[in-house]
């Protein structure tokens, strides 16, 4: 563990935490109290996310998007799990899983990461239930016969109460596929955990 370093958002020394002790104070006074109200999201379900999609937190989706730093994924894991702690505990996490390029020009998926670090702050097993929409298995690879590139593929799991995690949310749209495909599978889906809301 490095005992000092940069804080990737102010550039001033941290210790110990990916960032400094005044942008860990500023974003958690920005947190989103879990909304409800929003028509975009269906009835019942809780958002959970660490603010809106610009500045400081705007910067922290984009390095971890990029892959550039994994304990500042941990570190808003960590976050997530601190405000959703007085919900209970569903059976399961799963997550949006990234595009099969990006997931191999980053070493990893970053909502998969998310995901572990929340479960781990809570105690929650994490499981995959979804698979990139356009990703080809060579045994039924035929010429001219590409996989609609439409919705996830479906990973069955033993059924249960999820939560849905993704680093951002932007439209929503691919939270909403993933929750309407999982829900129509038979699992229940309780709340959706992001980074930030755009
Ligand atoms: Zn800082």
């Amino acid at each position: 563990m490095r005992l000092t370093g940069q804080c990737p958002l102010c550039l001033g020394p941290t210790r110990h935490q990916p960032l400094c002790c005044h942008c860990r104070r500023h974003i958690r006074a920005h947190a989103q109290p879990p909304d409800t109200l929003d028509t975009s999201i269906p009835l019942g379900v809780r958002v959970f996310s660490l603010g809106p999609f610009a500045g400081a937190l705007r910067r922290i989706v984009l390095a971890v998007k990029h892959g550039r730093d994994q304990r500042l994924n941990d570190w808003c894991g960590q976050q997530l799990a601190i405000q959703s702690r007085h919900l209970m505990r569903p059976d399961a996490l799963t997550y949006i899983p990234s595009q099969r390029l990006s997931r191999l020009r980053r070493g990893g998926d970053t909502a998969a990461g998310l995901a572990i670090a929340i479960g781990r702050g809570r105690g929650i097993a994490v499981v995959p239930t979804l698979q990139p929409p356009w990703r080809i298995h060579s045994r039924t690879r035929h010429h001219g016969q590409r996989q609609a590139a439409k919705g996830f593929r479906y990973q069955p799991q033993p059924l249960g109460r999820l939560w849905l995690v993704d680093d951002l949310m932007a439209s929503g749209h691919s939270l909403r596929q993933a929750h309407d495909q999982l829900s129509a599978e038979g699992h229940i889906i309780e709340a959706w955990l992001v980074i930030a809301r755009a």
